[in-house]
């Protein structure tokens, strides 16, 4: 029995989907996963995937008559469950129109159209969330990625190309939202720089953040590259493999890092850890400002501060992330 997956969320809610697809795979062989067009290379090279349908639904494939027909390919399939870990109506309306006989969510979704509804534990780790889903216990499962051998051969060649060597520190400045944007990264890339390389990993939208950070660099004399605009998420997560550490905002490329292993510096700001999308590991660190009476402010952490003053990530200084660097060994001994 295949089964089906839907998760259409943020490219971090995917990778932390990655466990339930293992569990369920474990079970009945590979699932097919629907997922957005910007995901679905994360999950094609997948050990537990054995289909995906990309699904770019603010784009292309926007509007009623491709989700009809999106519901029509999955009908053919006849699948007998399908997974619905995001809270979306588009999701929930796609499984009951491909006329899936047992739909899995969430009580906080659309328990109208689901025939099985879970709790969600809100103090658990969003993982563990996930896999309740499938009646798994909480367990510390970390996230996983496959990368191809190809990819590894094109992140070799670009870190040679540059001339960067392990170990080196992998940044990722970027985030969707800009209260979940630490404003230092510049400053702490340079003070960096006089110990090791740097690599900048995001997506096209990052360019400029990461220019700011290895021009900052460059004219201190130090070794700065931006895998920005060049590298796929597949090779970003092959740099951040092959990186003593990556500092981070709440975003993606922290979930990247859980996923291959590397050690983690995570900055939150608006966002807290335990809202369940915080790093796991034993050497992993979390540098945040406690007692911050706004703080958490949103679920997601909004574009702009609503009080106008930031302080959750400007109060946040280049010591305290070099501390935590510290503090993870990283930069001491090789992975
Ligand atoms: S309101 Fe507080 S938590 Fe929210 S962005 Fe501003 S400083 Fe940060």
């Amino acid at each position: 029995m295949t089964s089906l997956v839907i998760q259409t969320a943020f490219l971090g809610d995917v990778v932390l989907t990655t466990p339930l697809l293992e569990a369920l795979a474990r079970r009945h062989g590979p699932v097919d996963v629907v997922t957005t067009s910007a995901a679905a290379p994360l999950l094609e090279t997948h050990q537990a995937v054995r289909r995906v349908f990309p699904y770019d639904k603010r784009g292309k494939d926007r509007g009623l008559r491709r989700l009809f027909g999106l519901a029509g390919t999955l009908r053919a399939e006849r699948y007998e469950a399908a997974y619905l870990p995001h809270r979306s109506l588009r999701s929930a309306a796609l499984a009951w129109l491909a006329g899936i006989g047992t739909r899995v969510g969430f009580e906080d979704g659309w328990r109208l159209l689901y025939t099985h509804v879970h709790r969600r534990n809100v103090g658990d780790h969003e993982i563990d969330r996930l896999l309740a889903l499938a009646d798994v216990a909480p367990s510390g499962a970390r996230p996983s990625l496959t990368v191809t051998p190809a990819d590894r051969t094109l992140v070799g060649a670009f870190l040679s190309a540059h001339a960067i060597q392990p170990p080196f520190v992998a940044l990722a400045p970027g985030s969707i939202w800009g209260t979940k944007r630490w404003p230092y990264y510049a400053e702490l890339a340079q003070r960096l720089a006089a110990r090791t390389a740097i690599v900048v990993v995001g997506g096209p939208e990052d360019a400029a953040l990461a220019s700011d950070i290895t021009e900052a660099v460059g004219r201190g004399g130090g070794r700065a590259v931006s895998g920005c605009a060049s590298l796929t998420l597949r090779q970003s997560a092959e740099v951040i493999h092959c990186a003593a550490v990556l500092v981070t905002n709440d975003s993606a490329p922290l979930h990247f890092a859980q996923a291959v292993g590397t050690p983690t510096v995570a900055v939150f700001g608006s966002t807290v850890p335990a809202f369940g999308f915080g790093p796991r590991g034993p050497r992993d660190r979390v540098v945040e400002l406690q007692g911050l009476p706004c703080r958490p402010c949103s679920a997601h952490g909004p574009a702009t501060c609503p009080l106008g003053h930031h302080l959750c990530m400007k109060s946040l200084t280049v010591e305290d992330v070099l501390l935590a660097i510290e503090e993870t060994g990283a930069l001491h001994r090789r992975n």
